[in-house]
């Protein structure tokens, strides 16, 4: 049924594979998405078959900007939500095209995320009027340097389009929902002495030997665990290298250690970086980069009914994503999607068909009028 509705992996001479009667399922659109190739920086051919089904819909307005596509009803509800999904991957890996192995569709991209931009491309255009304004993003480049992310772009150009009261981003979960997220800080703790030839090491200080200190109270943190809105982050604070030294006869004068501090959103930025100043006082700290966290905010209406509609609690998304950009902007988002989060990137990549069938009801469940 699957294989013959899809075709083989989709070449840019051939027609758009997203036909009317594979948009209606979202196990074959799935499929059909994961057979066009969409590695990061090489979206055109997916972004023109989206585009081109959302224009043909009728009910949204549209607007292309790059390779990222951005669809809206407009039916003057009170309340407006997102939904999000990048349509790049990362690199093929021997994976296209698309296999079904009983109830597992394998393909790059099949779990992180063509499962969940199928979910949200099957609404777009099988649900013309849903209970709240819905805006639709399919963005490029989420999988690289964030200066090629198709968020951060609208965000930028055209911030408008990311008006709304709450935003699911279709990421990889398992079916489960993973409300905001961790922030994370990256900063260079330094230890300093003088340098000397280690034959003579009572005239030096040696800085490799200071950093037995930036380790033990490494070693001794207490990382707090904060529940928000029933989500429960753990912090973690983790040395993630360390470097130093000059030569075989050389006394170091520098020593390095890296660390990375994964904070709960209650804390700022400029507070995870301050805590950070505490824990290494007398040390030199310097915060190389950071992103903020996001807050649940499972608050709002939407948010409530979607919840209501999933049956399952929410837990803490542990990891960065890109909730946090909804979250800078003042709207509460959270990831929602069919795929295996552990599976992402992997070779053997791979998404159930169940989880999709079960996504497309759930948000049939939050969004029919
Ligand atoms: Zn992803």
């Amino acid at each position: 049924m699957i294989r013959s509705l899809v075709g083989p992996r989709y070449g840019a001479h051939m027609a758009n594979p997203l036909t009317p009667d594979v948009l209606v399922d979202p196990v074959v659109l799935t499929r059909a998405l994961v057979d066009v190739e969409s590695v990061s920086r090489d979206e055109k051919a997916i972004a023109d078959c989206v585009e081109d089904v959302l224009q043909k819909a009728g009910h949204l307005s549209v607007r292309r900007v790059g390779n990222t596509v951005m669809a809206r009803t407009k039916l003057a509800r009170d309340q407006r939500v997102i939904l999000a999904g990048h349509l790049d991957t990362v690199p093929v890996n021997g994976n296209l095209p698309s296999t079904v192995v009983d109830d597992l569709i394998y393909g790059c991209g099949a779990a992180d995320m063509k499962g969940g931009v199928a979910l949200a491309l099957h609404l777009a255009v099988t649900l013309p009027d849903p209970q709240y304004d819905v805006t639709y993003l399919f963005y490029e480049s989420e999988e690289i340097e964030s200066e090629f992310n198709g968020l951060n772009l609208v965000a930028r150009e055209h911030p408008k389009w990311l008006r709304g009261d709450f935003a699911v981003l279709l990421e990889p979960t398992f079916g489960a929902v993973e409300a905001g997220c961790q922030g994370t800080l990256q900063a260079r703790v330094t230890t300093r002495g003088r340098r000397a030839h280690s034959a003579r090491s009572w005239r030096g200080v040696n800085a490799i030997h200071a950093a037995g200190e930036v380790l033990r109270r490494l070693e001794a943190y207490h990382p707090r665990t904060v529940t928000i809105d029933g989500c429960t982050y753990r912090e973690g604070l983790s040395a993630v290298g360390i470097s130093g030294g000059v030569a075989g006869n050389v006394v170091p004068d520098e020593c390095v250690v890296d660390v990375n501090l994964r904070f709960a959103p209650d804390r700022s930025e400029k507070q995870a970086a301050e805590h950070l100043r505490e824990v290494f006082q007398g040390f030199d700290v310097e915060v190389t980069d950071s992103a903020p966290g996001a807050l649940p905010g499972l608050d709002a209406a939407p948010a409530r009914e979607f919840l209501a509609a999933v049956g399952i609690e929410p837990a803490a998304k542990l990891g960065w994503t890109d909730v946090a950009r909804f979250a800078a902007l003042g709207i509460p988002a959270l990831n929602y999607g069919p795929g295996d989060p552990a599976l992402a990137h992997a070779p053997d990549e791979h998404v159930e068909i169940g989880k999709i069938r079960d996504g497309a009801a759930t948000l049939y469940r939050w969004l029919a009028p």
